[in-house]
C-alpha cells in the first residue's frame, strides 16, 4: 500500500521509500571499534562514550560584568556611597568582602565570599576612593552562578553524538582533551559509464564529465568517512565484477553510481547477483527509482542511480541514514519539518522529492521550487537548500503544508 492508501499501477512491485529505508537500516550494523583522539581531530566524528562532568561549569560564582561586587543589603533606595576595599581580576581569587565596601571586579572573576551581586561600572561614578550609585541592587544581579551551565556529575554529551565545533567546546569546558570516538567508516566507491570523462580535459563528442565522483566523494568525506575511490569503471560485466572484487574485506561499505537500471549496459545489478546477494532494487520514488542494496560476503553494497540529482537525493534519503547508523550515531532517521508550499504541483504517481528553498513569500517563510526538476539537472540541487516530499497520489496547491528536509539535517 502507498502513503495515500492506494496501490497504483505505477508503484506495483516497487518498495515504498519507508519500506526500502527500513530494510536497509535493519542491516546497518553499528561499528563497535573505537579510538581515543585529541579534540582537534574529533570534528565530525561520532562519540563512542558518554561524557559526564567532573566539575561544575562555571566552577565558581563569577562576575558577568566589569563592575563592583557588593552585598546587596549594603545598597538602598537613593544615593549609595561605598569604599573600594579590593581589586579582583579574572583568574584571581579575592579575600572575604568587608561589609559596607565594594570590590572592584572584572568579567569572569570569582565573586568574593560575602558579596552576592555586581553593579555595572557604567552605573557608577567615582568620588575619591568611593563608588557612587543610585538605588538598591538585588541579590544575584550580574552574577553567573557556579554550575549554572553544567553541574558536577551531570551528563554532558551522549554516546552516538556527531561532534560539531560546539560539542568540542563543551567537552573542553569540562576538561576533556581526548575523546573516545568510533573509528572511521571505510567506503569503497566507483563510477560506471563509458560516457564518463574526468574534468580538466576537452570533452569528446558523445561524452560527459563525471560529476558524481565529486558529489559522492565529498558527501562521504563530509560525513567523516574514509573514501577509497576506484574512479571510472567501464560498462562491462567483467570490469564491474573486477572492481567489486578489488574492494577488499577491510571495506565497510561499497557504493557505486549508474548501471543499476534495466538496460543491457547496466551491469552493476548482475555483478552483485553473481558475486553476492542483491536485496532490492526498485523504489517507488522520483527521482531515483533504481536503487540497489545488497551484500558481497559481509560487506554491504549500495548502488545509487546514475543521474546526478538521483545520486544526491538517494544518498541523502537512504545512504546517509545507513552510514549514520553504521557510524554509531543514535539519531539517523531523516526528520522533516512541516512547511507551507508556495507552489502547486500535479498529482504524483511515485513519491516525489522536489528541490526547494525556504524563502520569504508575501511576508511568510514558504517553500519555493526550482523551475526545472529533471533528474539530470544538477543546477537544481545547487540552487536548493532542501527537499520537499510529495506523497504518492497527492497533488499540491499553494499554501498546503508539506514535509521539508533541509540538506544539512539530512547529512
Ligand atoms: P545509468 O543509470 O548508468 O543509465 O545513468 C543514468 C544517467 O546518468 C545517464 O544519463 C548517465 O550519463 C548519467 N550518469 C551516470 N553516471 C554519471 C556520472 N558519474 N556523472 C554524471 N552523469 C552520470
Ligand atoms: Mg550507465
Amino acid at each position: 500500500m502507498t502513503a495515500c492508501g492506494c496501490d497504483t499501477q505505477a508503484t506495483k512491485g516497487l518498495l515504498t521509500v519507508d519500506e526500502a529505508l527500513a530494510q536497509m537500516l535493519s542491516q546497518a550494523v553499528p561499528l563497535t571499534e573505537s579510538e581515543a583522539l585529541p579534540l582537534t581531530s574529533a570534528l565530525g566524528r561520532v562519540l563512542a562514550e558518554t561524557i559526564t562532568s567532573p566539575i561544575d561549569v562555571p566552577p565558581h560564582d563569577n562576575s558577568a560584568m566589569d563592575g563592583y561586587a557588593l552585598h546587596h543589603e549594603d545598597s538602598h533606595a537613593g544615593e549609595n556611597r561605598l569604599a573600594i576595599s579590593q581589586r579582583i581580576c579574572a583568574g584571581e581569587i579575592g579575600t572575604p568582602l568587608q561589609r559596607g565596601t565594594v570590590a572592584r571586579i572584572f568579567t569572569g572573576a570569582p565573586i568574593p565570599p560575602g558579596a552576592d551581586s555586581v553593579i555595572m561600572q557604567e552605573q557608577i561614578t567615582m568620588a575619591a576612593n568611593e563608588v557612587v550609585f543610585q538605588g538598591a541592587i538585588s541579590a544575584g544581579e550580574n552574577v553567573r552562578a557556579k554550575g549554572e551551565d553544567i553541574t558536577q556529575g551531570s551528563k554532558v554529551l551522549s554516546q552516538g553524538r556527531r561532534l560539531r565545533p560546539q560539542e568540542l567546546g563543551l567537552a573542553a569546558s569540562v576538561g576533556r582533551a581526548t575523546l573516545s570516538l568510533y573509528r572511521r567508516l571505510k567506503v569503497g566507491i566507483f563510477f560506471t559509464g563509458d560516457e564518463l570523462i574526468e574534468p580538466g580535459t576537452p570533452l569528446p563528442e558523445g561524452k560527459i564529465y563525471d560529476s558524481n565522483r565529486f558529489v559522492l566523494t565529498t558527501l562521504l568525506q563530509q560525513m567523516g568517512c574514509e573514501v577509497i575511490n576506484l574512479g571510472i569503471v567501464e560498462d562491462s560485466l567483467a570490469a564491474t565484477m573486477a572492481a567489486l572484487k578489488s574492494l577488499t574485506a577491510s571495506i565497510d561499505l561499497i557504493m557505486t553510481t549508474g548501471g543499476v537500471s534495466v538496460g543491457e549496459e547496466d551491469h552493476v545489478r548482475h555483478a552483485i547477483e553473481q558475486l553476492g546477494q542483491l536485496s532490492m532494487w526498485r523504489v517507488a520514488m522520483k527521482p531515483g527509482k533504481p536503487l540497489a542494496f545488497g551484500h558481497l560476503d559481509h560487506t554491504p553494497f549500495i548502488g545509487l542511480p546514475g543521474n546526478p540529482v538521483s545520486v544526491f537525493v538517494t544518498f541523502t534519503l537512504f545512504a546517509a541514514p545507513f552510514i549514520k547508523k553504521r557510524q554509531g550515531m543514535s539519531r539517523y532517521h531523516p526528520q522533516p519539518l512541516p512547511m507551507q508550499a508556495a507552489f502547486s504541483w500535479p498529482k504524483v504517481k511515485r513519491q516525489e522529492y522536489l528541490r526547494v528553498r525556504l524563502e520569504m513569500v508575501e511576508g511568510q517563510r514558504q517553500l519555493t521550487r526550482f523551475p526545472h526538476q529533471g533528474s539530470g539537472v544538477l543546477t537544481s540541487i545547487s540552487w536548493a537548500d532542501g527537499l520537499a516530499k510529495i506523497p504518492t497520489g497527492h497533488a499540491i496547491t499553494p499554501g498546503e503544508c508539506i514535509d521539508y528536509y533541509p540538506f544539512e539535517q539530512l547529512l
